[in-house]
């Protein structure tokens, strides 16, 4: 665990781990990384998100240290030596009255870091429309929604607005809408398909590959041209310990290689970034399917 490490050791740690992120992404022949599912918040809620994971409460079962437990300078300067070019600031309420306060923030986090995404979020209530516009005209480039930390309906009527004004700028929204690693009540791939078939060009990047339910999300992505999957998480150790993902899908998996993204959840992660590489490299579609998820399918859709 990397808190338990004196400085220098895990300073030595992380730089050794740089050199082996960056001979995996130079070895594919690609200019570095985009990774579409990071997350950076407000110090103060970050440190509630650490402790909720550590803490036990993720109902995995099983331990979760945070890996990156880190400084915010410290993080952006490790994804920038592990040659991420560019990385998002995901960040979701978990109550009401919290998005604006948490966009604001985000505005902040984008103006002075130059190579993360301008992200945002919003919660089912009176007025998130109205922010959602607000940070779109900011300059907002991809949202968040986290349906199983919220615990809101996606078809809720004050979302109507959010998901038409994101469809019109065509601004992808990241949901945590499967049903892991544990189910909340709006989880699971029904509701958030009412809202797809609402709104057919709504450019969705389902979390997690949309663990457990992968073939299911996998099913709507076959379905709907916009909807994309980020890959955070799946295929490690620790996450086909929890939701295996079935080799009976790996040929769909492959079909749909230009709509499959990066996505790490660093800094919150129980084990190294290294492992998410190595993990979809061990899924052996080849080295075009690696460099179109782990760089080019997402420069084509958020830029660089
Ligand atoms: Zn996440």
């Amino acid at each position: 665990m990397t808190n338990a490490c004196p400085p220098a050791a895990a300073a030595h740690a992380h730089s050794a781990e740089a050199a082996a992120v960056v001979a995996f992404w130079r070895d594919l022949g690609l200019p570095g990384l985009v990774d579409i599912h990071t997350h950076f918040m407000p110090p103060n809620v970050l440190a509630k998100v650490w402790a909720f994971f550590e803490g036990g409460h993720a109902g995995v079962g099983r331990a979760w240290p945070i890996a990156y437990r880190l400084p915010e300078e410290e993080r952006v300067a490790l994804l920038r030596a592990f040659g991420v070019r560019r990385f998002s600031a995901l960040l979701y309420p978990h109550k009401p009255g919290m998005a604006a306060w948490l966009n604001s923030w985000a505005s902040g986090f984008a103006a002075r870091t130059p190579d993360a995404l301008h992200s945002a979020t919003f919660f089912a209530e009176p007025g998130a429309g109205a922010y959602v516009a607000e940070a779109i005209g900011a300059g907002a480039r991809l949202f968040k929604a986290h349906l199983q930390v919220g615990a809101y309906d996606p078809r809720d009527e004050t979302l109507d607005a959010v998901w038409g004004a994101l469809t019109e700028a065509r601004v992808p929204v990241v949901v945590h809408c499967g049903s892991g690693p544990a189910p909340g009540p709006f989880t699971g791939p029904g509701p958030i398909s009412a809202v797809l078939a609402r709104h057919p060009r709504l450019t969705l990047i389902v979390a997690h590959l949309g663990a457990p339910e992968y073939g299911e999300f996998l099913d709507l992505a076959e379905r709907y041209p916009r909807v994309h999957l980020d890959t955070t998480m799946a295929f490690t150790g620790f996450m086909e310990h929890l939701a295996p993902f079935p080799a009976a899908l790996r040929p769909r998996l492959a079909a749909a290689g230009g709509r499959i993204l990066l996505g790490s959840d660093f800094p919150n992660i129980p084990y190294p970034y290294l492992d998410q590489l190595e993990a979809l490299a061990r899924l052996d579609l080849g080295a075009a399917w690696l460099r179109a998820v782990c760089h080019d399918n997402a420069v084509r859709l958020v830029g660089l």
